[in-house]
């Protein structure tokens, strides 16, 4: 088949590789000139394990990027822009507009577009196909449209996006849902049809589900503490109930990502905009909110004023394998620090470009290592497996770690974590 992907971000880059290792002939469409140069030239401009390869493989071949909407004799177009959170947390429609306006301007008869950027139910029917429709002068029906939700993971997303839990497909009609049933296919996942909306919605729900769960184990972590319990070993017994499962019950410093903190709050924007108040929702992203908070206090609580101190952050990218920053944890992490007057090292082995970019005031060592020997305090706000291994004993002027990943293990070092009473 042949296909446009528009947007190469994480979902989109991932997208367009997927389809040119399926065999498709696929061209990468972005705004971004630095972008399209480095896709075409084989270098991945984000950090992603296993894209790289996949890149080298494909680009100049079967993948072809390029800034312009040349799309006239594309089968299937996959809108891929971000849609990040506004000022007063609803979703912003500018990159999703404007990509449609240019599909439109040179949408064929018979192609099929589908929305695979998480959109609010209803956005795909209600504002990107009317967009579609006035520039392109074809009524829906004469132009197919589906909406494909993507469930995948920063940090493993070439995994994910091989090997999804489940493809969803909402159509509007059903040549649109056959077409994407069919390019699916071969990667043998079970497949849902439904409405677009309903599409729409499952994306959202599945990631305030998500959310909600890290943030109450995050709950059940700070009674944990007053109780004098381990969160983790609680966890542990209720992740064994398979109605639960054991995944995101991680008790830490709380989630971050373009993803969830965005997804929830647009959901909460909508159900107000309903006229309902929303309680899990809101009480999700208000426990998320105070936890990197609480880190700082676990550190407060073991030393007293951090006034002065020299603290190290390890882990600046919001989750480990990736140099994505948004929304991260240690954002509210560094500027709690600084309120209270301490001296703070940034290290990350992928995302140190991207925060120093965000936070330029802080100092930055070059290596974990580096970060440490000069510091008083070490918080661990990613889990890098780089980390798992450090010798947190064996680093003189250390006086505490506090874990907010649970991934260290020091003997004399004092240590806290988020969610361990003792
Ligand atoms: P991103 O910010 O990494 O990438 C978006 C890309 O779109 C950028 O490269 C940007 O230059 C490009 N773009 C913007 N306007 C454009 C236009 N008019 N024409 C062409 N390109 C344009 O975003 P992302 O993380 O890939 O997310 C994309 C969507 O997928 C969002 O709706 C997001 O919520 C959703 N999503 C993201 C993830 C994730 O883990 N990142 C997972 C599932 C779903």
């Amino acid at each position: 088949m042949k296909i446009a992907v528009v947007g190469t971000g994480y979902v989109g880059l991932t997208t367009a590789l997927l389809f040119a290792e399926l065999g498709h002939d696929v061209l990468a469409i972005d705004i971004d000139e630095e972008k399209v140069k480095k896709i075409n030239e084989g270098f991945c401009p984000i950090y992603e394990p296993g894209a790289d390869e996949l890149l080298k493989k494909h680009a100049g071949k079967n993948l072809k990027a390029t800034k312009d909407y040349d799309i006239e004799d594309r089968d299937l177009i996959f809108i891929c822009v971000g849609t990040p959170s506004r000022e007063d947390g609803g979703m912003e429609t500018k990159y999703l507009e404007e990509a449609a306006r240019q599909i439109g301007r040179r949408l064929k008869r018979g192609s099929v577009v589908v929305v695979k950027s998480t959109v609010l139910p209803g956005t795909t029917e209600k504002l990107v196909v009317p967009i579609i429709e006035e520039e392109s002068g074809l009524k829906r029906g004469e132009f197919g449209v589906a909406m494909n939700p993507e469930f995948l993971r920063e940090g493993l997303a070439i995994y994910d996006t091989f090997h999804p839990d489940r493809i969803v497909i909402g159509e509007l009609d059903k040549r649109s849902g056959d077409a994407l049933e069919e390019l699916y296919r071969p990667l043998k996942a079970p497949i849902l049809r439904t409405s677009i909306k309903v599409a729409e919605m499952i994306k959202y729900a599945s990631n305030a589900f998500l959310a909600m769960k890290i943030s109450f184990a995050n709950e059940i972590a700070i009674l944990c503490e007053k109780l004098g319990i381990d969160v983790y070993e609680v966890m542990k017994g209720v992740g064994m109930d398979h109605r639960i499962s054991p995944y995101f019950l991680n008790a830490g410093a709380g989630f971050g990502g373009s993803c969830f903190p965005k997804d929830v709050k647009a959901l909460i924007y909508l159900a107000k905009k309903l006229g309902y108040e929303p309680k899990l929702l809101t009480g999700t992203l208000e426990i998320n909110e105070y936890m990197p908070r609480h880190v700082v206090e676990l550190a407060e609580r073991e030393l007293g004023s951090l006034k002065g101190m020299k603290i190290a952050i390890l882990g600046l990218a919001f989750k480990p394998e990736t140099d994505d920053i948004r929304e991260t944890r240690a954002l509210p992490i560094v500027k709690e620090l600084l309120k209270r007057g301490a001296r703070v090292i940034g290290y990350d082995p992928k995302a140190m470009e991207n925060f120093k970019k965000l936070v330029p005031e802080i100092e930055y060592a070059k290596t974990a290592e580096e970060a440490i020997s000069n510091a008083d305090v070490v918080i661990i706000q990613a889990d890098w497996e780089e980390f798992k291994n450090i010798d947190f004993d064996s680093f003189e002027n250390l006086k505490l770690v506090v874990d907010g990943r649970r991934t260290a293990r020091p003997k004399k070092v004092r240590y806290v974590a988020v969610g361990r009473g003792d």
